[in-house]
C-alpha cells in the first residue's frame, strides 16, 4: 500500500511544480514514506534524515516530509527529535502534501497533520488522474482496520475500515488500463472486508473481468473472517482471478489465533482453503506467520509446522513478534528470544524446503507470464506468471505487456529462469 500512496504523492505534487528525481544531491524535497509494522521502522528512518544531513551538510537544506505509518504514530515527537524534519504527515492526511510544501516554502511554521481524513484524502486523490502506467499496477479499494487483533499497529496507524465508492475505483481502474496496465491488484489492509452500499469485493472483481484490455486481476490482503462464499465463488467465475490467494494465517494453534484476537480457529482456516480448491482446482497458497507469540509453547510451534507442511504455501512471510507499542499484546510476557530465533530457523528451513520442491516441478512445464519491463542494460525481460513467481527470459524483441506462454529452465531462490515457446516468439515478432 506504501508503494500505491508514493505513487499517488507523485501525482499530487507535480501539482506544486515537484517532480521525482533520481539525482539526490540536487534535490529540493525528500518525502520519506514510512512503515510502522514491526520494530526498527522508526530507526531506519532516523538513519535515512542522518545520511541525508550528511548530504546537504554544505548545501541549500532541502524540504524534508516524514510521511506513512512511522509519521502517525510518532508525530510531534518525531519533529521533537529531529529539527531537520519539517512536517509529518499521517498515511490519511498525504492529500494535503501540496499544501503542505507551500506552507513550508513561505516558512511557515513545522507542520503536523495526522488527521484521519480518510474520506477528504480520496475525494482529493478522485480529482488528481492516476498516472501510474506500471503493467501491474496497485489500486487500494478498502483501508483501515477494525479487527483490532491484539500485536498490529494497523487500526491505531491507518485508522478504522473505509472502504471507497465503488464508481471511484472503477473510474481509477479505467484510467490505469488506458495508461496500459494489464494487471491491477486491488489493495487494503483488509481487502475482502470492502464494503460499500450494496458492493462487495467480488462485485469489482466480476466487474474487472469483463474489460478486454486488462488480463489479470488479485487481490490482497484478505483475513480469513471475511472469505465470504461471494468471493470464494469469484475464484470459480472469473478467469481473470489469478489463482494465488495470501491468506495470512499468523499460527497453526488455534490457542494462540485466540490469544491473537483472530477471530477464527484453525478448523475455519482450513474450511475456507477446502472450499477455495473445490470452485478452483489450481488454486495456491501463500501467508504471513508470526513466530515466538507470547504463549507460543513447543505444542503450539509444532502446528504452525504441520499447517505449513499440509497446506505447502508456496510462499510465507514469517517474523518473530515484534512487540508494538500501544497494542494489548506490548504488555505481555514474551517467549525468550534465543528459542524464537530456533523456532523461526526451523520455520524457514520447512518452508524454503516446500517452495525448492515446488520450484523443481516447474522446470520443462509451461507456465504463462505477464511480461512487465525490460531489465536494465541487459537483452532480458522480467514477469510473473501466475502464481506471482518472478520469471526471466532473454529475448531481443520487446515483451512488456505481453502475455506468453514460457518454458521453465532453471531457478534460483527469487527467479525462475525460461525461454519462450516458439510458436509465441511467431506470434511476438508479428
Ligand atoms: N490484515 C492482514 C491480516 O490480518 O492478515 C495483515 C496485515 S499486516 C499489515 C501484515 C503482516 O505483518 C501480518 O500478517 C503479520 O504477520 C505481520 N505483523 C503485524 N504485526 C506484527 C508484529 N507486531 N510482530 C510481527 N509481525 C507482525
Ligand atoms: Fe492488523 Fe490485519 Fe489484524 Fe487488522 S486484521 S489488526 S491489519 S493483522
Amino acid at each position: 500500500m506504501n508503494e500505491y500512496d508514493s505513487d499517488r504523492i507523485l501525482d499530487l505534487v507535480k501539482k506544486v511544480g515537484y517532480f521525482p528525481t533520481k539525482n539526490v544531491l540536487e534535490t529540493d524535497c525528500y518525502i520519506l514514506n514510512t512503515c510502522h509494522i514491526r520494530e526498527k521502522a522508526t530507526e531506519k528512518v532516523y538513519d535515512d534524515i542522518g545520511r541525508i544531513k550528511k548530504k546537504f551538510r554544505d548545501k541549500k537544506k532541502p524540504i524534508l516530509l516524514i510521511t506513512g505509518c512511522v509519521a502517525q504514530a510518532e508525530s510531534s515527537e518525531m519533529l521533537e527529535r529531529s529539527k531537520y524534519i519539517d512536517g509529518v504527515i499521517g498515511p490519511q492526511s498525504y492529500h494535503s502534501i501540496p499544501d503542505v510544501i507551500k506552507k513550508i516554502e513561505n516558512k511557515k511554521n513545522k507542520v503536523n497533520n495526522t488527521e484521519f481524513d480518510v474520506v477528504e484524502k480520496f475525494d482529493k486523490l478522485n480529482s488528481i488522474p492516476n498516472k501510474n502506467s506500471k503493467i501491474s499496477s496497485f489500486l487500494t479499494i478498502q483501508e483501515g482496520c477494525d479487527k483490532f487483533c491484539h500485536f498490529c499497529v494497523v487500526p491505531y496507524t491507518r485508522g478504522p475500515e473505509y472502504s471507497r465508492p465503488f464508481q471511484q475505483i472503477i473510474s481509477e481502474a479505467k484510467q490505469l488500463i488506458a495508461n496500459g496496465s494489464k494487471e491491477i491488484i486491488l489493495l487494503g489492509q483488509n481487502v475482502n472486508a470492502y464494503n460499500h452500499k450494496k458492493y462487495r469485493l467480488s462485485d469489482l472483481i466480476n466487474e474487472l473481468n469483463s474489460y478486454d484490455d486488462l488480463y489479470r486481476i488479485r487481490y490482497t490482503t484478505s483475513h480469513p473472517k471475511d472469505m465470504t462464499d461471494d468471493l470464494i465463488e469469484a475464484h470459480k467465475n472469473c478467469n481473470k482471478l489469478m489463482p494465488l490467494l495470501h491468506l495470512p494465517v499468523q499460527s497453526g494453534s488455534s490457542k494462540i489465533l485466540k490469544l491473537m484476537n483472530r477471530k477464527h480457529n484453525i478448523e475455519e482456516y482450513l474450511e475456507i482453503i477446502k472450499k477455495l480448491k473445490k470452485n478452483n482446482e489450481f488454486i495456491k497458497f501463500s501467508s504471513d506467520f508470526i513466530i515466538g507469540y507470547p504463549g507460543e509453547n513447543e505444542d503450539d510451534f509444532n502446528k504452525t509446522l504441520s499447517l505449513m507442511k499440509d497446506i505447502k504455501f508456496i510462499n510465507s512471510f514469517s517474523f518473530i513478534f515484534s512487540p508494538r507499542p500501544g497494542t494489548p499484546a506490548s504488555n505481555l510476557k514474551t517467549v525468550d528470544t534465543e528459542i524464537s530465533k530456533e523456532r523461526l530457523k526451523i520455520f524457514q528451513k520447512i518452508s524454503d524446503e516446500i517452495k525448492e520442491d515446488y520450484r523443481k516441478k516447474l522446470i520443462n512445464k509451461k507456465t504463462e507470464v505477464l511480461f512487465e519491463n525490460k531489465m536494465k542494460n541487459q537483452e532480458k525481460y522480467f514477469g510473473r506468471d501466475k502464481y506471482g513467481n518472478s520469471v526471466v527470459v532473454e529475448s531481443k524483441i520487446d515483451l512488456t505487456g505481453k502475455n506468453l506462454d514460457v518454458k521453465i529452465n532453471n531457478f534460483n531462490r527469487s527467479t525462475l529462469f525460461g525461454e519462450i515457446f516458439l510458436n509465441k516468439n511467431r506470434e511476438v515478432a508479428a
